[in-house]
C-alpha cells in the first residue's frame, strides 16, 4: 500500500488551497526538470495523461519521437512550504512513460528501479542510502551572480560567530523537516563556507528524490540569505572539495543483510561480497559516480576524498569506510561519490557493482588500515591498491570497458551519458585555461 491514494491527494489539495503542480523529473545529467500545470489539470496529470515534449530535454530523444508522458509516484506528493499568497504550490516526482504505455528506458529513476529488480530476483527486499551531501555556501553579488566571496572563516563542527551560514542552514533544515525530511546532522563542514546536512536513510528510490528535493530546498533557502549553494565538487583550489558519502546497505525481509555477528568484523559473506564487488568496479564506475571534469580535482591526496581503491573499518582514507555501528545499522560507506552525481545512475551502477560481487561470490582484499596516502606507489602495488581514474576522460575509457556497469545504465542510459560527457570533456581539453597562461605567458 502505497502513502496516499488519489482520493487523499484530491482532498489535501482542496484543504490546502493548492494551486499549482509541479511535475518533477531528473534528466540524465542530475538535472532536475519541472512542467508545472494548474489544479485543473491534477486528474489528468493523475490519470498518466500528462504529455511532455522529451526532445527539449538534453539527452532524452530524438525529435521524431519525442511525446513521452510524465506517471506522478502518489507517495512522491510534497507541498513546497515556502509558496505563494495566492494559493500553495505543491509536487509529484515522476516517471517518464513512452506513448505506448511501456517505461521510458532513458529514465533514470525507472533505470534504478530496473536494477532494483535484479536485486529482489537474488532475494534482497531493499538497498538502503543514507547520503552526506556537502555544498559551498558563496555570497551573491547586487545583480543575484554567485561571486567567490564566502560568508565566513568557520572549520569543521564551529559555531556561530564565526559560522555566518548557520542562520541560513538551520533555515534550510527547517524547511526540509516542514517538507518531511528526518534530519539526522547538521554541520559546518572542514572547508571555509561549506556545510553537510544528513538525513535518514530510506530505500534507494527515495533516498535519490530526497536529494534532488534536498538540492532545490538548499539552493532556494540559500537565495533567501543572500547567498549561491553550489554542489560543485571542488569550488576552490587548496581546500576540502565537497563529497556525497554513501551510505549502503542490503536488506533481506526487514533484517540487515549486512549484519552478521559472528562474521569478520561482523559483517556477513553478504556484505564481503558487496564489498568485493564495489571496489572491483569502481574504477569503471566513477565516470558515473563523479560525471564533471570538476570532480577529478577533488580526488587528490590531502582532502579527505579518496583516490585509490581499498577498504577499512578504521580510518577515513580510503574509498570504502565501515562505520562503527552494527545491527541493523550495519553498513558500508562509500566515500568517492560527489554530489553532482545524478543519485538514480549512481545508486544503479553502486548496487550492480556489489550484485556482481555476491553473485560471483567475490573475496574483498584485506582491509587497509594504515594511511594510504603515506604509502607508495609500490607499497601500494604490493597490496593491490589501484587509483580510481584521473581524469574525466579517462574515467570514461574505464566505463565504456565494463559490461557490468554498462549494463546496469542500460542501452539507452549509457550510450547518451556517454555522447554528452564526452562532449563535456573535449570543452574542457580544447579550452585554454587561465593557469596556462599564468605558467607560459611570460616564461615563452
Ligand atoms: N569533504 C570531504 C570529501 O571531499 C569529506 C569530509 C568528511 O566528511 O569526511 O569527501
Ligand atoms: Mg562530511
Amino acid at each position: 500500500m502505497g502513502k496516499y491514494t488519489k482520493e487523499d491527494v484530491f482532498r489535501i489539495v482542496k484543504e490546502e488551497n493548492v494551486k499549482y503542480i509541479r511535475l518533477q523529473f531528473t534528466d540524465i545529467l542530475g538535472t532536475i526538470k519541472n512542467v508545472e500545470i494548474p489544479v485543473s489539470q491534477l486528474q489528468k496529470a493523475l490519470d498518466n495523461k500528462m504529455m511532455f515534449d522529451g526532445s527539449s530535454i538534453e539527452g532524452f530523444v530524438r525529435i521524431e519521437e519525442s511525446d513521452m508522458y510524465l506517471y506522478p509516484d502518489l507517495d512522491t506528493f510534497v507541498i513546497f512550504p515556502w509558496t505563494a499568497e495566492k494559493g500553495k504550490v505543491a509536487r509529484f516526482i515522476c516517471d517518464i512513460y513512452n506513448p505506448d504505455g511501456t517505461p521510458f528506458e532513458g529514465c533514470p529513476r525507472y533505470n534504478l528501479k530496473r536494477v532494483l529488480k535484479e536485486m529482489e530476483d537474488l532475494g534482497f527486499t531493499e538497498f538502503n542510502l543514507g547520503p552526506e551531501p556537502e555544498f559551498f555556501l558563496f555570497k551573491l553579488d547586487e545583480k543575484g551572480e554567485p561571486t567567490l566571496e564566502l560568508n565566513d572563516n568557520g572549520g569543521y563542527f564551529d559555531l556561530a560567530p564565526t559560522d555566518l551560514g548557520e542562520n541560513c542552514r538551520r533555515d534550510i533544515v527547517l524547511e526540509l523537516e516542514e517538507m518531511g525530511f528526518e534530519i539526522e546532522a547538521s554541520h559546518h563542514e572542514v572547508a571555509p563556507g561549506q556545510h553537510e546536512i544528513d538525513f535518514k536513510y530510506a530505500n534507494a528510490v527515495k533516498a535519490c528524490d530526497d536529494i534532488q528535493t534536498f538540492k532545490l530546498v538548499v539552493k532556494t533557502v540559500a537565495r533567501k540569505h543572500g547567498l549561491h549553494a553550489t554542489f560543485m565538487p571542488k569550488p576552490l583550489f587548496g581546500v576540502n572539495g565537497s563529497g556525497m558519502h554513501c551510505n549502503l546497505s542490503l536488506f533481506k525481509n526487514g533484517e540487515n543483510a549486512f549484519f552478521d555477528p559472528n562474521g569478520q568484523l561482523q559483517l556477513s559473506e553478504t556484505a564481503l561480497q558487496f564489498i568485493a564487488g564495489v571496489l572491483k568496479h569502481a574504477p569503471n564506475f566513477t565516470a558515473v559516480t563523479n560525471p564533471t571534469v570538476n570532480s577529478y580535482k577533488r580526488l587528490v591526496p590531502g582532502y579527505e576524498a579518496p583516490c585509490y581503491v581499498a577498504w577499512s573499518a578504521r580510518n577515513r582514507s580510503p574509498l570504502i569506510r565501515i562505520p562503527a555501528s552494527r545491527g541493523m545499522s550495519t553498513r558500508i560507506e562509500v566515500r568517492s561519490v560527489d554530489p553532482a552525481a545524478n543519485p538514480y545512475l549512481a545508486m544503479a551502477v553502486l548496487l550492480a557493482a556489489g550484485l556482481d560481487g555476491i553473485k560471483n561470490k567475490l573475496t574483498p582484499p584485506a582491509p587497509v588500515d594504515r594511511n594510504i596516502y603515506v604509502m607508495t606507489k609500490e607499497e601500494r602495488l604490493e597490496e593491490g591498491i589501484v587509483d580510481l581514474p584521473a581524469t574525466l576522460a579517462e574515467a570514461l575509457q574505464n566505463l565504456k570497458s565494463d559490461e557490468v556497469i554498462v549494463n546496469a545504465l542500460g542501452k539507452h542510459l549509457f550510450e547518451h551519458f556517454v555522447e554528452a560527457k564526452e562532449i563535456e570533456w573535449d570543452m574542457f581539453r580544447t579550452a585554454v585555461h587561465p593557469w596556462e597562461r599564468e605558467q607560459y605567458m611570460s616564461l615563452y
